[in-house]
């Protein structure tokens, strides 16, 4: 990783890429992509529309339909293909990792980590794309009865930006894999390292027109392929307020969907957990970029003859949690991806301390003068939160957490169901028949006992109630992307 060079030639006019070419918006139009740790333009980008995004259907079509082209190759060719990918992704990493970075606020060493990520997701999916079976079926009638999986065709995959590289990989490994061709559209604050990614599949050896990156707003661009009807799927990472709008988009050629959308994840801790080793962990299963993350702990629960202590180890591990410059190795926390993010969370903090929440730590920019150019805030701890105020209730999507104490096991299952998302949480306790009790009753779709990691590539990832709809990563990804297609034979 370090024998890369550290500066990058950030592209100060970024292209689409489309039919594998490189190309401008069809209008002409461009828009500023902005470095929100310092709030400088790093480059300009193409705001692509229904005409872009009717050049991409285009171009994946042809893509698809040719006889000889990428839905046609072997299984094991679409593999080696993505192998390729994976490998350039990471003798990449470090020019990614910075783009990524600059791009998004969000400290290099978890830029870096993210990048690996897309690397070993397309590993994953290089292996998976030759053991997609189908099944042979005993029915009634004699004869034999088989089942094919096969690529739907054209698939929008429609991306957020707070992990941008990362949900555009999680995407694009089954999709390819299963052989169907695909336009990514990035979200407009984060689309440099999509754009990257489609030059870097051009050399991976991916026919033109498989992988387009179309870039654009998403009342435009997005909404677009969410209604384009020769796109035969739409996948979607992002608000559920969009998703539904996406869904409604979707209706008209009856696509097929997969969405994962927001989170307001519990953290249940019981007296009787390691508490050390919630505390020393927790901050970063909240504060990890920025709490720009769906699967943020936002609530603690905690039970309450353990509370004190818990709140003041907690407290003193989040004071730890280093804020400053992404660019920084050292650094843990960067800045927000934007101006109006960092607007968006100070407001939600304000409502914090109407409500009564006592604000225990953070709550402000940092004081360093060096960082007062960027989007920045501290990490945020209110205590003594109920889950009738807003802060408990509302994706917040910064560095905040809420704090609620609870008596019974009963009661934190109770408090912990009662929203309407469903994405992850953790559960904590040496007791493992009273941690895996409380885990099956959580009403959640990735949930952690005694830690927090949620996203393992080759686990299913989503949501239950409105955190979303299907499961990405592992094989129910590919689930997502195929057809089942049942044929009977007569055998008389
Ligand atoms: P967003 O919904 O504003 O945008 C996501 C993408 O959708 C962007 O590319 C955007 O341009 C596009 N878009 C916007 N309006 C559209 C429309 N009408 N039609 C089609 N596309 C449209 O979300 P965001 O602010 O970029 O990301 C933050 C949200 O994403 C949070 O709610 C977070 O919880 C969620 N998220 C969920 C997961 C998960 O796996 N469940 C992962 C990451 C982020």
């Amino acid at each position: 990783m370090t024998d890369q060079p550290a500066t990058i030639a950030t592209p100060t006019t970024a292209r689409m890429i489309i039919g594998g070419a490189s190309v401008d918006a069809a209008d002409g139009q461009t828009f500023e992509v902005t470095n929100p740790a310092t709030g400088g333009v790093i480059a300009t980008a193409p705001m692509g529309g229904r005409e872009d995004v009717n050049r991409a259907v285009a171009a994946a079509r042809k893509a698809f339909e040719d006889p000889k082209g990428w839905s046609s190759w072997s299984a094991s060719k679409r593999g080696r293909t993505l192998a390729k990918l994976s490998s350039l992704v990471k003798a990449n990493l470090e020019e990614l990792a910075r783009l990524e970075s600059r791009n998004g606020g969000k400290p290099i060493s978890g830029a870096r980590g993210e990048t690996l990520g897309v690397s070993l997701v397309f590993e994953y999916y290089a292996g998976a794309a030759n053991k997609v079976f189908g099944q042979t079926i005993p029915v009634s009638k004699p004869g034999l009865d088989i089942t094919l999986r096969e690529p739907i065709g054209v698939v929008g995959l429609i991306v957020p930006w707070n992990f941008p590289l990362l949900m555009a990989a999680w995407k694009l490994g089954p999709a390819l894999a299963a052989g169907n061709t695909c336009i990514l559209k990035p979200a407009s604050y984060t689309p440099l390292t999509a754009l990257r990614l489609g030059e870097l599949a051009l050399e991976a050896g991916f026919p033109p027109g498989v992988l387009n990156v179309v870039t654009g707003p998403g009342g435009t661009a997005g909404a677009s392929i969410a209604a384009h009807p020769e796109i035969g799927k739409v996948a979607f990472t992002g608000e559920t307020t969009t998703g539904q709008e996406i869904m409604r988009l979707a209706a008209g050629n009856v696509k097929k969907i997969s969405l994962e959308l927001g989170g307001k994840s519990p953290n249940i801790v019981f007296a009787d957990a390691d508490l050390d080793k919630f505390a020393r962990e927790s901050p970063y299963a909240v504060f990890d970029n920025s709490g720009q993350d769906c699967c943020a702990r936002s609530r603690i629960f905690v039970e309450r003859s353990a509370h004190e202590q818990v709140v003041e180890a907690f407290v003193a591990a989040t004071r730890n949690v280093k804020v400053g410059d992404p660019e920084d190795d050292a650094t843990e926390m960067g800045s927000l991806v934007s101006f109006r993010q960092r607007d968006r969370v100070a407001e939600y903090i304000a409502i914090g301390q109407d409500e009564g929440a006592a604000l225990v730590c953070g709550g402000d920019a940092p004081a360093d003068p060096a960082l007062a150019a960027g989007a920045y805030l501290m990490p945020t701890v209110f205590d003594a939160v109920t889950n009738e105020m807003r802060i408990a209730r509302e994706e917040i999507f910064g560095p905040v957490v809420s704090i609620i104490p609870f008596d019974t096991e009963e009661e934190a299952i109770r408090l912990a169901n009662a929203t309407p998302y469903g994405l992850s949480g953790s559960v904590w306790s040496r007791d493992i028949g009273k941690a895996l009790r409380t885990a099956r009753a959580l009403q959640a779709g990735v949930l952690s006992v005694n830690s927090n990691s949620s996203v393992h590539t080759e686990a299913p990832f989503g949501g239950y109630k409105m955190s979303g709809i299907g499961r990405e990563l592992g094989m129910s990804a590919i689930d997502m992307y195929t057809e089942t297609k049942n044929i009977f034979i007569d055998l008389s």
